[in-house]
């Protein structure tokens, strides 16, 4: 009998549990056979296109692009291995355990082999195939691997998940230094090398992610790259949006081009102590293994409260907020025209390159809910239909960290200052000019003065418009609506 790969959010052949254990699974049925004559055991493998559940979740067209390139990608890493790859056209999840239960006959599967993934709709669909399977004598096996550790394995004393990220970063970086990362190699050929004749085209709104290049050896490259030029000095130059400073490595890890054990085992082998020493030459790649702490807290947080998946406030004080939410506003918001400038060339950067670098991802978070009084899940919303990194769990967590309605979130209370963000983080303006040229020949200090933004870019007859919010006022006026925040006595 054979093994079906279903491959989700894990688009890769390298350190890929599930397709490991495919393979031995055949290799070791290949040793066991007595017959000679007795026909090998095969490895497939298989996508599901579910274009209706993919915009029930917002997912951006430019990632849906994106993935496509690396389904193509795949079924060539696959042919060359042997395996054969199919891609299910389906709409909806709840057609999967019908249709994959179909393909399992047909293929005479015994065991469908897939990742576990955290969302609670993918959670369903998971347990609603299982059972499928299980009627027909199928298996079906999960495998943790979208995270460092697994979800509900870092736990405090009470044996729950941490509310704060702190105390769970210093109970998840002892497990890993007992546990090395060490990524699963690419699998030996299981069969001849196939030929790939059909290329995949996916059945949904897309739109080019060709500023991104695709692969897994191009991720694999990237991320080598980083680590050797920019990892050391990550502390430094992760918060300034004009220069490269950080890896622009999340459109692949976000689809599971690239695993974080890859990531993490990368950094280790450069800086062995990145996972302890956060001094001197170990500093950046400290700094940076925090970030991939981040991820995997947002996703352990959205097991352990499978509310956060239906956009439910984490903190439910924050149920008491009255939200402006001002179309018009939102509209312009959007658009990249606030007349703050840093707000606006990264709404820009955003509507662009459908990527936003993380200082600015918290600018525009913060101006949203709390200068213009907007839900967070408009803005979240927005985001994901924009971003080719779209991540629910990193997506949700961003954002009520940003609102502050989440888990260890910023205080209601602290509420950035987009100019003295944009004169501390882009005093030169690079960044802004870079994607509002009409602000080209705009002295720097000009871009992170209120006044001369509203008054002067008028009369000097800029395309670019007065602020929509005064800073100050804006800023009272959030403090009186968060301060439902505020905690019972
Ligand atoms: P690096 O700084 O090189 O970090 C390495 C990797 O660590 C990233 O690729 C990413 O996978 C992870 N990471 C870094 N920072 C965070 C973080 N704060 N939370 C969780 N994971 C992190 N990230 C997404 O991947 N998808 C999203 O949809 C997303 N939405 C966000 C929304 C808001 C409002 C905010 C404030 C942050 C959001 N982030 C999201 C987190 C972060 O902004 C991006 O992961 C980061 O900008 C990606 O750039 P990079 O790959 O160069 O990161």
């Amino acid at each position: 009998q054979n093994v079906l790969v279903w491959f989700r959010q894990d688009l890769r052949v390298a350190d890929h549990g599930p397709l490991h254990s495919a393979c031995q699974f055949v290799k070791a049925q290949a040793e066991n056979a007595g017959m000679p004559s007795e026909r090998p055991a095969k490895v497939y493998g298989v996508f599901t296109s579910t274009p209706s559940q993919w915009v029930s979740h917002d997912i951006a067209p430019i990632q849906l692009d994106f993935i496509e390139r690396h389904l193509n990608m795949l079924a060539t890493s696959l042919a060359a291995l042997g395996i054969e790859f199919k891609v299910l056209h389906l709409d909806w999840f709840e057609e999967l355990p019908s249709a994959l239960s179909q393909l399992c006959q047909q293929l005479d599967i015994a065991c469908v082999f897939a990742h576990s993934e955290p969302e609670i709709n993918e959670i369903h669909r998971d347990q609603k195939v299982s059972r499928t399977l299980a009627e027909q004598g199928i298996g079906f096996e999960l495998f943790e691997g979208h995270t460092l550790l697994p979800p509900d394995t870092v736990l405090n004393q009470s044996g729950k998940m941490f509310r704060v990220f702190t105390p769970f970063s210093r109970a998840w970086r002892s497990q890993l230094m007992n546990r090395p990362a060490v990524p699963l190699a690419v699998p030996e050929p299981v069969g001849p090398r196939l030929d790939v004749t059909e290329p995949i085209s996916l059945d949904c709104e897309k739109r080019s992610s060709q500023l991104w290049r695709a692969g897994e050896g191009e991720a694999r490259r990237l991320l080598d790259e980083f680590v050797h030029h920019n990892l050391a000095e990550y502390k430094a130059c992760r918060d300034i949006p004009s220069v490269d400073g950080t890896s622009s490595l999340s459109p692949y890890l976000a689809i599971g081009v690239l695993s974080p054990t890859q990531c993490l085992a990368a950094a280790m082998t450069r800086f062995p102590g990145a996972l302890i020493d956060d001094s001197g030459e170990h500093a950046g790649a400290f700094t940076w293994v925090t970030e991939l702490c981040w991820r995997d807290f947002y996703r352990h947080l959205l097991v352990a409260f499978p509310n956060l998946s239906k956009a439910r406030n984490f903190n439910e004080l924050a149920d008491g907020i009255h939200w402006r939410n001002n179309a018009e506003e939102f509209a312009l918001w959007c658009q990249g025209k606030t007349g703050y400038p840093i707000v606006d060339a990264a709404m820009t950067q955003l509507n662009q390159t459908g990527w936003m670098h993380n200082r600015l991802r918290m600018i525009v978070a913060s101006f949203l809910t709390k200068h213009l009084l907007i839900d967070w899940r408009w803005g979240e919303r927005y985001f994901r239909r924009q971003l080719i990194d779209g991540d629910l769990a990193a997506n949700n967590g961003g954002w009520q960290w940003s609102a502050g309605t989440g888990c260890d979130a910023q205080p209601y209370f602290r509420i950035f200052n987009p100019l003295s963000q944009s004169e501390k983080f882009d005093p030169e303006g690079k960044f802004i000019r870079k994607f509002l040229p009409q602000l080209a020949s705009v002295p720097s200090r000009k871009l992170h003065t209120a006044d001369i933004v509203g008054a002067d870019l008028f009369a000097c007859e800029l395309n670019y418009s007065a602020p929509i919010v005064d800073h100050k006022a804006a800023r009272l006026r959030a403090l009186d609506a968060l301060s439902a925040m505020k905690r019972a006595p």
